[in-house]
Formats: C-alpha cells, structure tokens, sequence
C-alpha cells in the first residue's frame, strides 16, 4: 500500500510524472493493493485552492490506464473532486474518496476569521464554501444508502503548536483525533437540519460512513458489532493539549464546544 501521496507526487521526491508509476500501479493492481492519494497538483503555479481539481485529469488517466486498481482520493476538498469521483463510481470505477473533518466544518473563511489562522492550516487547504457545501450534498444527497465510495478518513495531523507557529509554520495539518467521531456527527447533523434529512436516515448514513463503507472498500471484514454510543451532550474542549514530554497541540474547536459526545 502507497499511503498518503504526498509524498509520491511531490516535486522534491523525484516523481513529476506520475503516469510514469503506471508500471507500479499494475503491479499494484495485480496485487491488489490500493493506491490512496493525496491527490493534488504540485505544479507551482497553479492556485493552492484549485490544485485539487487540477489534478483530477490525471487521476483519470491513471484510471484509466490501470482500471483494476482501487484507489482512494484522500480527504477530497472540493465539488469538482467528489463530482469526479461520484461520477467515477457509478460507472463502475473502483474509486472512492475520504472525507475530513475540518474539510466538512469549516471554509476557508475560518482560515482568515480575525487574522491567520495556522491551527487549521492543512492540505488539501480549506476551500470555498460552496466547496464545503457540495461535500454536505454528495454525503446526504441520496439518503443512508447512498454513496458508499465516501467515507471518513481524519487526516488528522498532531503538529506541534511551535511547528505551526514559528516564522515560518508551514507544517500543515489539522488536529482532529481528540473529537474526530463528535464532530463528524455535528457535520452529518447540521447538514441534514438542512435537508430536512429524518435523524434516522442521516443517522445510519453516519454509521455507514464512520464504520462500513471504508472496510467494504478495502475488502475487510466489519468490526465485530461493538457499539459507540453518542450522546447530544455540549462539552468544552481543550485550548491546548499535551504532545510529548514538552510541546503542546492546538485542536480543532480549542477552547469552545461541541455539541456531542463519546459515551465513556
Ligand atoms: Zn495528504
């Protein structure tokens, strides 16, 4: 398994032309191993918040070089990559995508909210609202059955604070672990108020995307049935948390609620 592309498509590594690899992903495909990519281009010049959709013709061509390889889009930031991947799906692509937390809650508005905000600096960066819109409608879009090539995936990214705020705090990620369920839930609920989505219906679709979808994808087995319970329950997270023996980490939603809650 290639695990996040980042590096594999990174100008620094070496690799500029990823149909180069398709030898690889044949191999890959034979395999059956998965390729999961952090799809983005690393082209210098093309805006930071369109490089996702950029790169998305060459996902195409990978596809359809190698068809039999599954791939996972990780954490895909934008309406034209869940469109290019629900599109892909359906026609019987073996193609599905991750979706973060941060991606689903927040735009890049709160990026710039009063200042720069380095904490939820991440890439794929945050996106258009209408961006973090579409994401809402291919998740609910068609009900708790629908959709099984989307499925969560956290990204989430413990940098140390003083990484994030030093002269130059380019390490970027968001830390989300500490609540990563509790805030998927919030996103799943808030965008189904919207649609006026039944809680049963959005409920399930939750639960198939924290916990089906993914392993189905990757051809494992479910976990035996162990249920998480969450509670409507406001609780206060952290300004900051411990990392290591000296450094801290900002989380995502430091010093204010969320609405819901592991059952301990
Ligand atoms: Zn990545």
């Amino acid at each position: 398994m290639l695990s996040c592309a980042c590096v594999l498509f990174d100008q620094h590594a070496g690799v500029t032309n990823v149909l180069a690899l398709v030898p690889t992903f044949r191999a890959m495909a034979d395999h059956d191993f998965l390729l999961l990519v952090h799809g983005e281009s690393t082209d210098p010049t093309v805006d930071i918040f369109e490089r996702e959709a950029a790169f998305l013709p060459t996902l195409a061509s990978v596809i359809e070089a190698v068809p039999t390889l599954r791939i996972v889009l990780e954490h895909v930031s934008t309406a034209a990559g869940v469109q290019f991947v629900a599109e892909r799906a359906r026609k019987g692509s073996r193609l599905a995508a991750t979706l973060t937390v941060q991606h689903l809650l927040l735009s890049r508005n709160a990026l710039f909210a009063g200042g720069l905000n380095s904490s939820i600096y991440c890439l794929p960066i945050l996106k258009h609202e209408n961006d973090r819109r579409a994401l809402w409608d291919a998740l609910l879009g068609e009900g708790a059955e629908g959709s099984p090539f989307l499925f969560a995936g956290t990204d989430s990214a413990p940098h140390p604070r003083a990484n994030k705020e030093k002269a130059c705090g380019c390490a970027a990620g968001c830390f989300t672990a500490h609540a990563s369920l509790e805030l998927y839930t919030e996103a799943f609920e808030t965008a189904a108020a919207e649609r006026n989505i039944p809680t049963a219906v959005w409920q399930r679709r939750l639960e198939r995307f924290l916990c089906e979808d993914g392993a189905r994808f990757y051809g494992l087995p479910l976990n035996e049935p162990r249920a998480i319970v969450l509670d409507k329950q406001e609780w206060k997270v952290a300004d900051e948390m411990p990392f290591g023996s000296a450094a801290t980490v900002i989380p995502l939603r430091a010093g204010q609620t969320i609405k819901w809650r592991i059952r301990a």
